[in-house]
C-alpha cells in the first residue's frame, strides 16, 4: 500500500492550508480559530511519480479547549502509529513554544522519519535568520515554506519522498 505522510503541529501553524494545497482541492476547513472539527483529513497526493496518503492530524482533534500540549501529543501519537513520514509543521510568526520541544522529543524517540517544516516564511529573502531558532528542536534542518503562497513546497516534498 501507499506510504502515509502525517502533518503534525499546533493549532494555527497552517496544517489545513498545507494539506489543501497538496491535496489540490479545498477539502479541509481552514479557520483562524483553533480546535474546529474538520470533516476530511485524508488525501491522495502524488509528487514526481510517487504517490502517498496525506493525513492532517489537526482534523482528528476534538472540539475542545484542551491545552495545546495534550492535543499535540495525541496528534503526534497518531502520526507515530500510522505514518511512514511525519511533517512537523511550525510557524515562523508564532516561533517556538515549550510544547513544540516536547513533541519534537516524542517524535525523535519514535525513530520515525521527521521533516521539520517552518511555515509562513512568506519572504524567502531573509528566511535563514528567521528559521534559526528551529534548529534547537534537534530534529533536523528546518525547511522554510509558505503554504499560502506555495513557496518551498517542491523542496519539502523532495525531502518527504526521500524517506519512502
Ligand atoms: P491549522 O490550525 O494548523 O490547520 O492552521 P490553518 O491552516 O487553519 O491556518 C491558520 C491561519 O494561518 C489561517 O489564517 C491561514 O490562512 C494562515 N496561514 C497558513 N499558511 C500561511 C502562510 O504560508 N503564510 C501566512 N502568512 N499565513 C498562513
Ligand atoms: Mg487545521
Amino acid at each position: 500500500s501507499k506510504p502515509v505522510v502525517a502533518i503534525v503541529g499546533r493549532p494555527n501553524v497552517g496544517k489545513s492550508t498545507l494539506f489543501n494545497v497538496l491535496a489540490g482541492e479545498m477539502i479541509s476547513i481552514v479557520k483562524d480559530t483553533p480546535g474546529v472539527t474538520r470533516d476530511r483529513i485524508y488525501a491522495e497526493v502524488s509528487w514526481l511519480d510517487r504517490e502517498f496518503t496525506l493525513i492532517d492530524t489537526g482534523g482528528i482533534e476534538p472540539e475542545s479547549k484542551d491545552i495545546i500540549l495534550s492535543q499535540m501529543r495525541e496528534q503526534a501519537q497518531i502520526a507515530i502509529d500510522t505514518a511512514d513520514v511525519i511533517i512537523f509543521l511550525t510557524d515562523v510568526r508564532q516561533g517556538l513554544i515549550d510544547a513544540d520541544a516536547k513533541v519534537a522529543d516524542m517524535l525523535r524517540r519514535s525513530g520515525k522519519p521527521v521533516v521539520l517544516v517552518v511555515n509562513k516564511v512568506d519572504n524567502f529573502d531573509k528566511f535563514a535568520v528567521d528559521v534559526y531558532e528551529f534548529y534547537n528542536l534537534g530534529i533536523g534542518d528546518p525547511m522554510p515554506i509558505s503554504a499560502s503562497s506555495k513557496l518551498g513546497l517542491g523542496d519539502m516534498l523532495d525531502a518527504v519522498i526521500a524517506h519512502f
